[in-house]
């Protein structure tokens, strides 16, 4: 680290999905043919209705300064929508932080629960940024190993091994990005339960929530009486389920005091998320015809998870890859295609062969590989074609 730099900033590194992701963009500009299954990001475009909404927002001078919680009417949409995915229990609108995506709902929670000489458990493989994010708070990201029998998931008894009093949060990711695994109603229950013995707070990453291949959404703390959520941050937002990544739209419901420290972080950082974006989501949120779309794309990503397990299932049927149930991320082990291949070196033998991935190394396991299927069926089959063929070579050159 120069000196010149701040030691807040001693383990900063750029996040490694916006890093290939620009990457693999360069590239095609370029016109390499290169397929992108790198970022988590849907190919669909946003919802008409909710664009139109954004659109109006600007033409009608909604351009000014939101209020910095966020405007009142997205606020009592989203409550709305994590009620209704919750059997309808109460959600106050006013325990709901807006933010310029759900990024960075989560470092204001994180910046506003933790701090030196904190831990925070982060079941891993974890996304990329849950750990820097807790570095920048100056507090210690503790990795718990998921188990691999188990969709590389982390039990009551894993997190209970690896802590001890310095440990004030844990961050779950379900559906989970990168694995796609889903805790279960009794899994999230048991976290809870532990989680609220030990006063330990839980940042609930449930971005993904709505794109779950079960019945309904997945399993949610919001699920669970108001007793088990005095410690729980939520975190939605609009970017994944809506399609709406560009717009920058996130949120976290906490209980009031943590919500108004996260209004003051916010108040002194950003002033609140874009408002024309904020407009947008709130038709989102609440409009019906919106909620077709997004149960049609949630199809289509069933579709496509279908699809990729099926394809290494008869092509591959060696690799280890974890049972996709929500998210739409296919994870995938390499290391017994050939002995000891990494995630990383499989990575750049993929994108030499036209198809960009993101290595198990940005999330803390380098034997294994993230593929996104979130891209357009037609691509999904070439990248599946390309994939494969490589698996194939390498598996042929071990046995030579
Ligand atoms: N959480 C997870 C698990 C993610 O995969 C992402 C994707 N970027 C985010 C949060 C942040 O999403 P956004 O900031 O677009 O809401
Ligand atoms: N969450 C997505 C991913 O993991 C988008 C990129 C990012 O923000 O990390 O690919």
């Amino acid at each position: 680290m120069p000196d010149a730099l701040s030691q807040n900033l001693a383990y900063i590194r750029p996040s490694e999905t916006v890093a290939i992701s620009a990457e693999t963009k360069r590239r095609r500009a370029s016109g390499e043919d290169v397929l992108d299954l790198s970022v988590g990001e849907p190919d669909f475009d946003t919802p008409s209705i909710a664009a139109q909404a954004g659109i109006q927002a600007i033409q009608k001078g909604l351009t000014r300064y939101p209020p910095n919680i966020g405007i009142i009417e997205l606020r009592a949409a989203m409550a709305r929508t994590l009620s209704l995915m919750s059997g309808g229990r109460p959600v106050n609108p006013d325990h709901i932080v807006v933010s310029s995506g759900s990024k960075q709902a989560i470092f204001n929670a994180c910046f506003s629960l933790f701090g030196p000489k904190d831990k925070v458990l982060i079941p891993s493989p974890a996304w990329v940024s849950y750990p820097q994010i807790v570095h920048l708070c100056r507090a210690e990201p503790i990795a718990v190993p998921g188990d691999p029998e188990w969709g590389l998931k982390v039990s009551v008894q894993d997190l209970e091994k690896n802590t001890d009093k310095l440990v004030r949060g844990l961050i779950l990711c379900s559906p989970c990005n990168p694995t796609g695994a889903v805790y279960t109603a009794a899994e999230v229950k048991a976290i809870a339960t532990w989680a609220k013995e030990h006063g330990i707070w839980i940042i609930a990453d449930e971005i993904y929530r709505r794109i779950s291949y079960g019945n309904g959404p997945a399993a949610s703390f919001l699920d669970l009486p108001d007793e088990y959520l005095e410690r729980v941050v939520v975190i939605y937002g609009a970017s994944k389920a809506y399609a709406m990544t560009g717009w920058r739209i996130g949120a976290a419901l906490a209980p009031m005091h943590l919500a108004k420290a996260m209004a003051a972080v916010q108040s002194h950082t950003t002033t609140g998320a874009n408002q024309p974006a904020q407009w947008a989501a709130a038709a989102a949120f609440s409009d019906e015809r919106v909620e077709q779309d997004v149960q049609r794309m949630v199809v289509a990503f069933r579709n496509r998870r279908d699809r990729v397990v099926e394809r290494f299932r008869s092509s591959a049927p060696g690799v280890e890859f974890v049972e996709p149930h929500g998210a739409f991320y296919f994870f995938f082990r390499v290391d017994g295609i050939t002995k000891g291949l990494t995630g990383t070196s499989f990575c750049d033998q993929a994108m030499a062969a036209g198809v960009a991935m993101v290595p198990g190394a940005a999330f803390g396991d380098d034997r294994w590989v993230r593929m996104s299927y979130a891209v357009s069926d037609q691509d999904l089959e070439k990248a599946l074609d390309r994939i494969l063929d490589l698996v194939g070579r390498l598996a042929a050159s071990q046995a030579a």
